[in-house]
């Protein structure tokens, strides 16, 4: 009789694993490095060897031996919870990659990197016109490949948006979608009709790199970002990126907007602590990590918007920022630097967006996402819907393509389902928000500069479980209910509200 933890065919199949995370690790520090340091000619040659990696990973995954094994360990008995865990997200990731032959994996790899430069030019050169066959070819097979994939009669963007985040379909999002189109939409009307208008100009103008990077540092050692384990580099677009739980790294972008800087550093160390905070037992495996982009999204726009924006965090960390940029500053108090940084303002970009307004960019794209995939909406008609959801959402109307349906990369990349996780992100965390603020006085330790009962409750209830757990059971276990957007809905009424002295 084996003890749990024991299995011998676990013992077989970790060598498989093993091969798989190295394979992962290198792949993800390419990803870093072409991002930060790599220069512009190294892409092709690189990109080859990434090529290389990327084929062995699949190779490694399709593995009849691996399949084998995986087969007799779901049998055994004498696995741990992990153990058991990471044979589960090994049977996804097997099923994912092997219904779809190698040889149509590689065409659409490299479509997609084709697609990139077509549509930046295309983006350049304002014609949609231009990156329209491109995002047809794209569409067609993300068709084709989310119908093999699809179980029982399952409809196609369903299967899209599983890969993405489990348990959340069409039904659940029509529901939360529907709520923000009903509630948001007049509020955000309301609001700009209020004649309330709050100055933000001080936060644009001739701030040096090297302070910003000053306080960029600061504020993220600030909430807790450890650099014994972790980078913070300089890319275009922000992003976090772990290797395992002793080397996550992030980037910001510095610009004349001085907020950009620094809130992308508080939204990123979001991310970074999730995976910092992953326990060392999970850590290097399939379930060493965020359970999905909606959670870990929850994470980032916990920390960026529900904390980092709020009076209580600045009361601590302003009087520093207002030393570095004494003249920028001068004359500008704290509440002033508050309503600055919460401004609302509609407009037709979607990284640029406010944290009230920014749902609304993700609700339009669900709904284009589901007509282009369930209705056959055709792509040449995308700027015309996409246009006029904008202009009856938000009021405003893009000038051309570039700042409409071509701002962002995620279609050209296939990626298909992956929008609603922003929005989900930024309801799951007014969620946990409104359960913490029943069992502590999350101001009155901000005011105090006390973050850790804060990473004390997201580590307990969020972080430690990796992908141990869906973002659905997180959510169930750590609130005590299932997912409620309305949780969602009353933290922009109440915070938005009392900014513009606006009721919904
Ligand atoms: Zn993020």
């Amino acid at each position: 009789m084996y003890k749990k933890g024991d299995s011998e065919t676990y013992g077989e199949l970790k060598p498989y694993l093993d091969r798989l995370m190295a394979l992962h690790t290198a792949q993800v520090l390419f990803g870093w490095d072409q991002q930060t340091q790599a220069p512009k000619e190294a892409n092709p040659r690189t990109s080859a060897v990434i090529g290389i990696l990327s084929g062995e990973y699949y190779r490694t995954v399709t593995d009849e031996r691996l399949k084998t094994l995986k087969e007799a360990c779901e049998k055994d008995a004498g696995l741990t919870d992990t153990e058991a865990a990471i044979v589960r997200e090994l049977g996804d990731t097997m099923e994912k990659l092997s219904c779809i032959p190698e040889k149509e994996y590689r065409q659409f790899a490299e479509l997609t990197a084709r697609a990139a430069a077509v549509w930046e030019k295309a983006k350049k050169e304002k014609n949609f016109e231009a990156f329209a066959p491109t995002l047809k070819e794209i569409l067609n097979i993300q068709k084709h490949f989310a119908s093999c994939r699809a179980k029982n009669g399952e409809k196609l963007y369903d299967v899209m948006l599983g890969g993405y985040e489990k348990n959340f379909d069409m039904e659940c999002l029509d529901r939360f979608f529907g709520r923000l189109r009903e509630v948001i939409v007049p509020f955000v009307k309301k609001l700009t009709e209020s004649g309330v208008r709050i100055d933000d100009s001080f936060l644009t103008g001739d701030f040096s790199e090297e302070k910003q990077a000053q306080i960029a540092r600061f504020v993220a050692g600030y909430v807790g970002f450890d650099f014994q384990r972790g980078v913070l580099g300089v890319s275009a677009h922000p992003f976090t990126m772990s290797l395992h739980n002793r080397d996550v790294r992030m980037t910001t972008a510095y610009n004349n907007h001085v907020d950009d800087a620094i809130f992308s550093v508080i939204h990123e160390a979001g991310h970074a602590m999730y995976e910092l905070h992953i326990p060392d037992e999970l850590t290097q495996t399939l379930v060493g990590t965020g359970t999905s982009m909606g959670m870990h999204e929850s994470q980032s726009r916990f920390l960026e918007n529900v904390i980092g924006r709020s009076r209580a965090f600045w009361v601590p960390v302003y009087p520093k920022l207002a030393e570095v940029f004494p003249e920028q500053l001068s004359g500008v108090s704290l509440d002033d630097f508050v309503r600055a940084v919460s401004k609302v303002q509609p407009g037709p970009i979607r990284t640029q967006a406010d944290e009230l307004t920014y749902p609304i960019h993700i609700l339009i794209r669900y709904e284009l996402e589901k007509m282009l995939v369930e209705e056959d909406l055709p792509v040449w008609d995308i700027p015309e819907v996409w246009a006029g959801k904008y202009e009856e959402y938000l009021g405003v109307r893009p000038e051309d393509a570039s700042e409409g349906a071509l701002q962002d990369i995620h279609w050209s990349q296939g990626s298909f389902g992956y929008f609603p996780s922003y929005a989900l992100g930024s309801a799951f965390a007014a969620q946990f928000y409104s359960h913490m603020r029943r069992t502590m006085d999350i101001d009155a330790l901000l005011e105090k500069g006390d973050l850790s009962p804060i990473w004390e409750y997201l580590r307990e209830n969020v972080h430690r479980y990796g992908k141990m757990k869906t973002s659905r059971q997180i959510l169930k276990d750590a609130t005590g209910e299932d997912f409620n957007p309305q949780y969602y809905i009353d933290y922009l009424l109440e915070k938005y509200g009392g900014l513009y002295q606006v009721s919904a």
